[in-house]
């Protein structure tokens, strides 16, 4: 399961914008690795350098150089190989003279089909297949007198999931939409402002932390200081897998450190599913505190059972498929003197299409492990996402398709037990009603998709999907 996009902005006279930009993409690089762009504006222009590839091999020395000026944007972008393309860089810079704007986009855009059709007929056109042109050419065609309203008027037609940073040549806009489907905070630096996808991002750049972007928020900063306007919002929706998966462990969203949340995901798993073993061991790295978590409730042993080699990185073992069936070999490495005759716990975050599971588990045995027993963070996916997040079909998730028991047999592990949805909630310990979960119930939080074609459900990915539900 992958996420899509990470989303940097910087307001800082004086400072070094587009490296502190490159540093904010650095600390954000979980959330993309297929590109990586900043746009910066000295006030009377606007410079963009995105390319394909992780933040440390698009920027060197010389184009960071031309990125000057006091405001910047910058972006990192996870695709499907399908749109996998250099168009589809972000920022993207759209609109012309005076009316132009940089926009860098987390989430994902329900209603971007039709609107693009109301939009082309207008005739706005369009050089990337990613809804974010979409929003951007949206917000230039309105009447509205200034760029506050534009963007809301842009707002009111928008259906989805939304977190962005926008730069015009004087200003920077901060903007989460209704739902808050994705998180993005705000931070202060000496003389300045920073806004990021997740508060892991201020920490490296040295700013300090101020506040969430509330759902529904425009934060639009300038020379005139900080301003905040807010639309009216309904239900809440962020997306529970921030605090699964997706989000660094040492950000903090809505008050919850995710390295807590993770600690107290493992701890209701062994609650919920005690067994008597010798070794707990999370999936390195995005379970290793719920691993922890396990081992402290259970007072069963902690250990590292799977070495992951962190520098393999997907951009270099997609294009060739002999490699690419190797599979885990190439990302973990078994440690016998750990596994060996051990009945072993395995916490790992989530099971999806269930295709990298069974390697784990063979891999865990081969090292020595007597018995394997799953538990998993999330509780059982059987729906697909329609918010941006490249998961899969109806009909590849596992968990749609086969019972509990069956999931088990077919992973190899001895046992298998799923975090309840109300053990999740007690370890986010946030209210449940800001949270969407539709991947494990079936509830979409907006119309539109509920009323979509039920065999949409069953057959659809958002990658084969129209233009509706392409990510950025
Ligand atoms: S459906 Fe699942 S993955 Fe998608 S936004 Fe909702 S909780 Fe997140």
């Amino acid at each position: 399961m992958r996420e899509s996009c990470g989303v940097f902005g910087v307001y800082a006279p004086g400072e070094d914008v587009a490296r502190l930009t490159f540093f904010g993409l650095f600390a954000l690089q979980h959330r993309g690795q297929e590109s990586a762009g900043i746009a910066t504006t000295d006030g009377k222009k606007i410079r963009v350098y995105a390319r394909m590839g992780l933040v440390s091999q698009v920027f060197d020395e010389d184009s960071l150089s031309h990125l000057v000026g006091h405001i910047a944007i910058g972006h990192n972008r996870y695709s499907t190989r399908g749109s996998s393309l250099r168009a589809n860089a972000q920022p993207i810079l759209v609109g012309k003279g005076s009316n132009t704007i940089a926009i860098a986009h987390n989430g994902n855009i329900v209603n971007a089909e039709p609107l693009y059709k109301e939009l082309s007929e207008q005739g706005y056109t369009f050089h990337t297949s990613a809804d974010t042109e979409v929003i951007a050419n949206l917000i230039l065609s309105s009447h509205e007198k200034n760029w506050v309203d534009k963007i809301r008027y842009a707002m009111h037609r928008l259906q989805g999931a939304y977190s962005l940073g926008i730069m015009t040549r004087h200003s920077l806009f901060a903007v989460r939409d209704p739902f808050g489907v994705r998180p993005l905070c705000l931070g202060a630096i000496d003389g300045g402002w920073v806004v990021a996808s997740e508060s892991c991002a201020l920490d490296h750049i040295g700013a300090r932390f101020i506040r969430e972007i509330e759902p529904g928020e425009i934060v639009s900063i300038s020379e005139n200081g900080v301003d905040s306007y807010q639309e009216e919002v309904g239900r809440r929706a962020l997306c529970i897998f921030e605090y699964i998966y997706f989000a660094r462990p040492d950000s903090v969203i809505n008050g919850r450190l995710l390295y807590s949340a993770r600690l107290a995901m493992g701890e209701e798993l062994a609650e919920e599913y005690p067994v008597d073993a010798g070794l707990v061991m999370g999936v390195p790295d995005s379970a290793t505190a719920a691993g922890i978590g396990y081992s402290h409730r259970s007072n069963i042993p902690l250990g590292e059972g799977l070495l992951k080699n962190r520098y393999v990185g997907r951009t270099f073992i997609e294009p060739d498929q002999r490699i690419r069936d190797l599979g885990v070999k190439l990302k973990f490495n078994p440690l016998p003197q750990m596994l060996n005759g051990k009945r072993v716990v395995m916490v790992d975050d989530s099971i999806v299409r269930g295709t990298t599971t069974p390697q784990v588990v063979k891999l865990v045995r081969r090292g020595g492990a007597r018995e394997v027993h799953m538990r998993i963070c999330a509780p059982p996916i059987r729906y697909p996402c329609f918010f941006g997040v490249d998961m899969a079909t109806r009909r590849e998730l596992i968990a749609a398709q086969k019972t509990i028991p069956e999931v088990k047999d077919f992973i190899g592990a001895d046992s298998l037990g799923y975090l309840s949805i109300d053990g999740l909630i007690k370890a986010v310990a946030l209210p449940k009603d800001i949270f969407c979960m539709a991947c494990f119930t079936g509830e979409y939080p907006i119309p539109v998709q509920l009323e979509m074609d039920k065999l949409a459900l069953e057959t659809t990915t958002p990658q084969q999907a129209p233009f509706a539900i392409k990510e950025r």
